[in-house]
């Protein structure tokens, strides 16, 4: 059986950021305790048992919100489901807030290998303003206690763009970050989502929010410092050791999830499929508790949507996509010209500059 990439969601926060979209929840005690349960549950019924794991993540939500003894008890039912490939590459995000030096030696003794730590800033002002439960003290600690259990292999996060931030500001976060010598850096620009609480106060322009123009250059000195602190740049948003979990993903291969409101993706013969998980966790409980389907979405991925989403996150990395992807020839030559995309034998990939523009270079190389 090809071994397979493993994502595992876990929905609980300690609070809800006010910028965050994703499916996540500011709850505690017995829903906790029951949603674990039931992902034990759908683990064990896992249509794909036996098949190996390349890589598995642990996302959410806050996986380190759960117990030394919960987060633990999951991954010994991932492993035992999908039983890991040699070297198989094993994360969980942490809020630096959530952890402390047993749970991370616990969790490198169940078998994680790879910490990545929701930094987000070391500005206490961007951190409360975000509504993060950590402070910068926090996050040191933490990535000392994360080096102390062993785990050799470490990404922080960091957010730019936010409210009130400058470029002093961000020059600071990211010399900060690099001090701390992480493995692997991500950075994230920030966007307002609907049904956030940062999205009513952009609404009524409370959100003293930096111009594109700042933003670009904030991405710019980012990809700068990187480079001078030696952690390449291997995708649009990513730099060091490269995750080979999120590498699946930008390569369109097939993964599996679960959890509530997991996203997985799963080829059957000719067909491949995604299929979305209950996304509350009290349905989801109800649904494993029935033993009926916990999908709450599903539709078959074609080839051309396939193609395309192929293209999108493709070009995201710097190495670029193969040229054989479905693409428009017009669109290629006007990219080209551009100085946007370039081109190399059998590859397409954007340039320093095209990477600005990904999402406009992806358009007008989309098919039809
Ligand atoms: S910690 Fe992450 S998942 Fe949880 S509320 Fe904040 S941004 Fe969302």
């Amino acid at each position: 059986m090809t071994p397979v990439a493993v994502y595992v969601h876990t929905p609980f926060c300690p609070s809800k950021c006010g910028y965050c979209d994703f499916n996540s929840y500011a709850m505690s005690g017995d829903v906790v305790d029951r949603t674990v349960a039931a992902m034990l549950e759908e683990i064990e019924r896992s249509p794909w048992k036996g098949r190996p794991a390349k890589t598995v993540f642990f996302g959410g939500g806050t996986p380190t919100f759960l117990s030394e003894s919960q987060i633990c008890g999951l991954l010994e039912a991932v492993l035992e489901a999908h039983p890991p490939v040699e070297a198989c590459e094993i994360t969980s995000e942490a809020n630096p807030g959530t952890v402390d030096m047993p749970k991370f030696a616990a969790m490198r003794a169940a078998g994680f290998n790879r910490i990545s730590l929701g930094a987000q800033s070391f500005d206490s002002g961007d951190l409360m303003r975000l509504g993060r439960v950590h402070d910068a003290d926090h996050i040191a600690r933490a990535v000392g206690s994360a080096r102390a259990a062993g785990f050799e292999n470490l990404n922080l996060d960091l957010m730019f763009g936010l409210p009130g931030q400058s470029m002093r500001g961000w020059r600071r976060n990211l010399a900060t970050a690099l001090a701390l010598r992480p493995d692997h850096l991500s950075l994230y620009g920030l966007t307002i989502e609907p049904n956030t609480r940062y999205y009513r106060l952009h609404l009524r322009g409370m959100l003293d929010l930096p111009d594109d123009d700042l933003v670009v250059e904030m991405y710019d000195e980012a990809c700068s410092q990187c480079a001078a602190a030696g952690l390449e740049q291997y995708e649009i948003s990513n730099f060091g050791r490269e995750c080979q979990h999120n590498l699946c993903y930008w390569r369109g291969e097939e993964y599996l999830a679960y959890g509530p409101g997991a996203v997985g993706c799963f080829v059957d013969g000719e067909v491949r499929q995604r299929y979305t998980n209950m996304k509350h966790p009290e349905r989801y409980v109800e649904a494993v508790e029935s033993g009926g389907s916990l999908w709450c979405d599903s539709e078959v991925v074609d080839t051309p949507t396939h193609e395309f989403e192929k293209l999108m996150l493709g070009l995201r990395l710097n190495a670029g996509v193969s040229a054989d992807v479905a693409h428009d020839a017009a669109g290629r030559a006007k990219m080209v010209a551009s100085g946007w995309l370039e081109e190399v034998p059998g590859l397409l990939r954007l340039t320093p500059e095209g990477r600005h523009w990904c999402s406009t270079v992806t358009s007008e190389l989309a098919p039809g």
